[in-house]
This record gives C-alpha cells, sequence and structure tokens, in this order.
C-alpha cells in the first residue's frame, strides 16, 4: 500500500517521521502497516499512535484538535490556508529548538530529511555555503567553531541540518538546530 501525498513532507519514510509499526491508529483504529513518529501538539499523548491516511485526511487534527508543527514556524508572509495545510495535514519532524519551517519563492519548502555533514555533501552540496552562513549569522559562531560546528553535523543527533526543497525553483535550503 503507498502512503499517502504529502506535498509539504513528500517522503515522510526517508526523513524518519513515519516508521514501520504493527501498531493501531488511535484515530482510524487500523493497523495500516505504518505509524507517524513525529512531534503531536495535542491534549491527549498521541505520540507513536496515529496512521499517516489520518494525517493526510485531516481526521487526526478534527478527532484531537492535534497539529504537527508549530504554527510560530512559517515565515510572517505565508498564507493561512497554507500555514492549516502544513500544521493540520503534513507529518512534522523531530528538532531540538522548536521548529522552524523555511520558505523559498514566496512559500513554504518540502521537507526532505534531517542531515548530517556526509548527507549534505554527497546529496545536498549546494547548500553547505548556506548552512555555514546559517552558523555564523543566525547561531552567532564564527571561526574555528563555525567550522567544527558544520563538521559534526549529525542526522540522528545534534547539531543536525533539516534540509528542504523549494517547491517552485527546486533548490534545496534549509537550517541548523542544536541542543
Ligand atoms: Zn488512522
Ligand atoms: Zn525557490
Amino acid at each position: 500500500m503507498s502512503l499517502p501525498q504529502f506535498p509539504f513532507h513528500p517522503d515522510p519514510v526517508r526523513s524518519g517521521s513515519v516508521v514501520a509499526s504493527d501498531k493501531k491508529c488511535r484515530c482510524c483504529g487500523q493497523k495500516r502497516g505504518w505509524i507517524y513518529s513525529g512531534p503531536v501538539y495535542a491534549e491527549k499523548d498521541l505520540d507513536d499512535s496515529l496512521c499517516p491516511w489520518c494525517i493526510a485526511d485531516g481526521k487526526a487534527h478534527t478527532t484531537f484538535d492535534a497539529t504537527f508543527v508549530d504554527s510560530e514556524a512559517f515565515a510572517a508572509d505565508t498564507p493561512t490556508a497554507t500555514i492549516d495545510e502544513v500544521t493540520q495535514r503534513t507529518p512534522g519532524f523531530a528538532t531540538f529548538q522548536s521548529e522552524r519551517w523555511p520558505s523559498c519563492c514566496g512559500e513554504p519548502g518540502a521537507f526532505v530529511t534531517p542531515a548530517g555533514i556526509a548527507e549534505i555533501r554527497q546529496h545536498f552540496r549546494a547548500m553547505e555555503g548556506e548552512l555555514m552562513s546559517f552558523i555564523v549569522y543566525e547561531l552567532g559562531v564564527s571561526g574555528g567553531a563555525a567550522n567544527k560546528l558544520l563538521e559534526s553535523l549529525q542526522r540522528d543527533r545534534s547539531p543536525t541540518a533539516f534540509v528542504f526543497q523549494c517547491r517552485k525553483c527546486a533548490r534545496p535550503f534549509g537550517y541548523v538546530d542544536t541542543v
């Protein structure tokens, strides 16, 4: 069974936000073979208990008043309908600080994956300079320490790069998150 389409998070298996599981979904009650393992903002504890189909069709949002991405994560000019689509019907991703969902060409990018420096150099080489600028100007780290931070990026623990791709110009872009 192929997963539902998420325009703003096209491959949540690659990113690790959806994992193979025989758990029952707490929303539809079915075992669908896949469970969402990213953050859930809701009154109930719904960690590791929703299937991607109930996220995609909005049922998990309406049933539990749940969202999956912080509504503060977006650029100021992002249309409300787009923020709703991402926060209410798109899998989020685990971060250390509150998440950011940056924009390119006037709309939020599609989330691709968390990445370490090896993956950045292998698949998203064009991003390396931008990540270095982020470390220097946004994180306020400079000189040798900035280089060291860049070299220590890892997919599974801090510091991590989060990779997005623009849905219009296809440019990969993103930011660095640390504990
Ligand atoms: Zn479900
Ligand atoms: Zn763009």
